[in-house]
């Protein structure tokens, strides 16, 4: 028989869920809560206040939804949009893939721009779209941020200059779910009119809470959008907010006390360190890629994404292959290709809660730090370090290519 577990720790390193670090696990190990006492309602007011900090957003209007991320795309959709209305969606991985599908299910005529997979957005293909769309028949942008799939960042800013420069009124809605909280992201100065993320990515808790930031503008659009929505209308949730109680359904009550957590370590790191420190991160695995003489997906650099790496492998290897023997062998997490790339490339997520720590094979002999880690005999030198858990995968594809 397969054993379904290795012996010792397991080393998670998809790109969600992600680890849950040890605080945020001890608040939400407690009993349940009547959230109607005065007690959730005040902890939620506090908290809306606060997931506007990972937005980076002053004007913006929170939803914390008992979701995932797909229902907080649907939810993005629906309280903005009607049937029938033109979108703009990019194609560059799984991920936006399946977003293409959902907006195609809901019945709005969608305008694909693909790019091939391991490319950011096509936005030449925008601004063409933009400058011919005279009557405005566009009315909303979908971008994935941070496609996961291929570790390919979009560049956000620059949508927000061609919808500008166009005088362009169609809404932005932006797929924030393994970049927000550890990518920049701004929503108010890149102009977001729907920003989205899932609790299980860069938030590090269990997944269940889908947060859903909306403009003013988006808050207009849901007056006219004639989409059917029940479970995830803002409505419900606007009348409740007024109410002060808050809560138009039952919420996870450890999940809210996880939120709190996780916040608190976060803002107590400092966002921008946050933001910092995956930088850091993503580009010593970029780095330690490289060392092993492999190839990222992602075609330019002007891409790279800080949470992500997909590592193409040689095509006499089967990617998948890699990810089951580093399971199976070594208790090690990588995330699988998906869908066009599957078998093409492994994942190796660097996002959440995770730290550098340097093993034993990156200090000299007098424990000074190497700043590097060897690989097959060939040193990825990175100034600023590289992580214990890049030995760990390195040590697993070493073995296995
Ligand atoms: N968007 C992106 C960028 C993702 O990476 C994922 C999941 O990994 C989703 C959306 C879908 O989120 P969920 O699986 O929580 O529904």
């Amino acid at each position: 028989m397969d054993n379904f577990y290795a012996p010792g720790k397991n080393h998670l390193f998809v790109p969600g869920p992600v680890n849950i670090p040890e605080p945020v696990i001890r608040a939400m190990n407690r009993n349940n809560e009547d959230y109607r006492s005065p007690a959730i309602p005040a902890m939620t007011k506090i908290l809306l206040e606060d997931v506007k900090k990972i937005f980076k957003t002053t004007t913006g209007t929170p939803f914390m939804i008992p979701t995932t991320g797909t229902g907080a795309w649907e939810s993005a959709l629906t309280n903005t949009l009607s049937p029938g209305d033109r979108i703009v969606s990019f194609l560059i991985g799984q991920f936006s893939l399946l977003w293409i599908d959902q907006q195609q299910r809901l019945k709005f005529n969608v305008d694909v721009v693909e790019s091939e997979w391991g490319q950011g957005a096509n936005l030449d293909v925008l601004a063409e779209k933009l400058a011919a769309d005279r009557t405005h028949t566009i009315k909303a942008i979908c971008i994935v941020h941070n496609e996961t799939a291929t570790g390919v960042t979009n560049n956000l800013a620059t949508v927000r200059k061609l919808l500008d420069h166009y005088g362009h009124p169609a809404l932005l809605l932006v797929d924030g779910v393994s970049s927000i909280c550890a990518l920049d992201f701004r929503m108010d100065e890149w102009g977001v009119d729907v920003a989205l993320t899932g609790s299980q990515k860069a938030l590090s808790l269990p997944t269940g809470i889908g947060i859903v930031c909306a403009s003013p503008k988006a808050l207009e659009a849901t007056k006219t959008a004639k989409s059917v929505r029940v479970f995830f209308d803002w409505n419900d949730y606007l009348k409740f907010y007024k109410l002060g109680t808050f809560w138009p359904y039952t919420p996870s009550i450890q999940l809210l006390y996880g939120l709190r957590a996780a916040l608190d370590l976060i803002f107590e790191e400092g966002l921008d360190n946050v933001i910092e420190r995956h930088r850091r991160l993503g580009k010593a695995t970029r780095l330690a890629v490289e060392a092993w003489g492999l190839k990222n997906c992602t075609q330019k650099e002007e891409w790279f994404s800080d949470t992500v790496t997909a590592v193409l492998v040689p095509p006499y290897i089967d990617s998948s292959e890699i990810v089951k023997r580093a399971w199976k062998r070594y208790n090690l997490s990588l995330g699988l290709g998906l869908n066009k790339v599957a078998g093409k490339v492994f994942r190796i997520g660097h996002l959440g809660n995770l730290n550098e720590h340097f093993p034993h094979s990156c200090t000299d002999s007098g424990g000074r730090r190497k700043h590097g880690i060897t690989i097959e005999g060939v040193e990825a030198h990175d100034a600023e370090g590289v992580a214990t858990w890049l030995d760990g995968a390195a040590g697993g594809t070493r073995l296995l290519l």
